[in-house]
């Protein structure tokens, strides 16, 4: 089935295992990789299942069937999720055992509700917000939580398991709200304590803190992007970082093209010369950005060739030069990749970010599922289909 695809969204998992290492040295910490939204749409459970054999000592993800996914895909380590709404089957969640993170004594009281009807405790974890003002507990509602808490530990209902917030200016290392929240933090961990908590894991800092303070660990980092292998500020450099997803696909068709000839929706590029097009079979519904029209360059053969004309649902044209550059139908087109492993000037992820306006998280968490995953250097040696 693999082989009949066009398009593929290769995954280096040994490149997913090493940054891990990559993030426990730097962070001198343990590391909970986040899988999120499909694991930044590298796949969940492959990557999660090599950043814990890469020894991570948990997963987090937003929503709570996320992480049931993952159970249901084999994955039995320690799973944190931090994002729910009335709809959440929480009873699902302790059911799977499920580390689920509350902002609110709202969501606190329905998951000691949904442990009581079940009979089975509950490991839950407080998200604070501590300045970012999204989810978490507020301020103003943090007492009654850890009240509530308190109640439904002894009661047996809970077991608390970690307290978490998440940093607004992580990726400006210096700013002075990191230490601001990491103090924040430090009080509520002293609030559970006079009430007799102790957290298992306390944890706050996301890719930047993990790679540049780690003064702000406590007890383990918290990184998603950075797993992933792209650098969450780059002007600090790449830390060693191996960007794991290569975006590649084959030339579907090369045509000659006449002086004058437009090309694609609305001619917006007209040939200036004879030449020949190659046709590349991945578009905007595959996470290509329409907006890089005319700005993208695919690699082919070892050499850079540019994106004419607009960038359509399903394929885009690049200009092979009035001698075909050499390219056959078939050749192999790398979109997006790692400039290391590729060992050719490959386009990555963030220049795709920084030519419409975005960060590399929204470019990579956007490729969608008509790429096939296919997933090389496997460390754990599995095959997958
Ligand atoms: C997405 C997310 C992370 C990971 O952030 P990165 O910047 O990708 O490292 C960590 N914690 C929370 C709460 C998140 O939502």
């Amino acid at each position: 089935m693999e082989s009949h695809a066009n398009l593929y969204a290769t995954v280096d998992l040994g490149a997913v295992a090493h940054n891990v290492g990559v993030l426990r040295d730097r962070s001198r910490s343990d590391v909970i990789a986040v899988v999120k939204a499909d694991g930044y749409a590298h796949g969940a459970v492959p990557v999660g299942r090599t950043a814990l054999a890469a020894g991570a000592v948990a997963l987090g993800v937003a929503q709570l069937c996320e992480a049931r996914q993952l159970r249901a895909g084999g994955v039995d380590s320690h799973l944190i999720a931090w994002l729910h709404t009335e709809e959440t089957d929480f009873a699902g969640g302790i059911a799977d055992d499920v580390d689920i993170a509350v902002s609110s004594p709202r969501q606190l009281q329905r998951v000691i509700d949904a442990a009581r009807s079940t009979g089975r405790t509950a490991t839950v974890s407080v998200k604070l917000d501590t300045g970012l003002a999204r989810s978490g507990v507020s301020p103003d509602e943090w007492e009654a939580t850890a009240d509530l808490l308190a109640a439904a530990v002894a009661e047996g209902a809970v077991r608390l398991s970690g307290v978490m917030c998440h940093l607004a200016f992580g990726d400006e290392p210096d700013h002075p709200m990191n230490s601001v929240q990491s103090a924040r933090v430090d009080a509520a961990v002293a609030d559970l304590a006079r009430k007799g908590l102790t957290p298992e894991l306390v944890h706050i800092a996301n890719s930047p803190a993990a790679l540049t303070r780690p003064d702000l660990a406590h007890d383990a980092v918290r990184p998603g992007l950075s797993v992933y292998g792209y650098s969450p500020v780059p002007d600090l450099g790449d830390f060693g970082l191996i960007p794991a997803m290569t975006l590649e696909t084959s030339i579907s068709l090369t045509k000659k093209v006449s002086a004058g000839q437009g090309v694609s929706y609305n001619h917006t590029w007209i040939a200036p010369h004879s030449t020949v097009l190659g046709v590349v079979p991945a578009g905007y519904a595959d996470g290509v950005p329409r907006a890089l029209s005319g700005r993208l360059e695919v690699l082919i053969n070892g050499r850079l060739f540019p994106n004419v004309g607009r960038i359509c649902m399903d394929q885009l044209v690049v200009d092979l030069g009035p001698d075909g550059g050499g390219v056959s139908e078939g050749d192999r087109a790398v979109l997006f990749g790692s400039p290391a492993a590729d060992r050719a000037p490959v386009p990555s992820a963030k220049d795709w970010a920084d030519g419409c306006g975005t960060i590399d998280y929204e470019i990579i968490s956007r490729i969608g599922s008509r790429a096939v995953r296919r997933y090389v250097n496997d460390p754990l040696g599995e095959t997958h289909g």
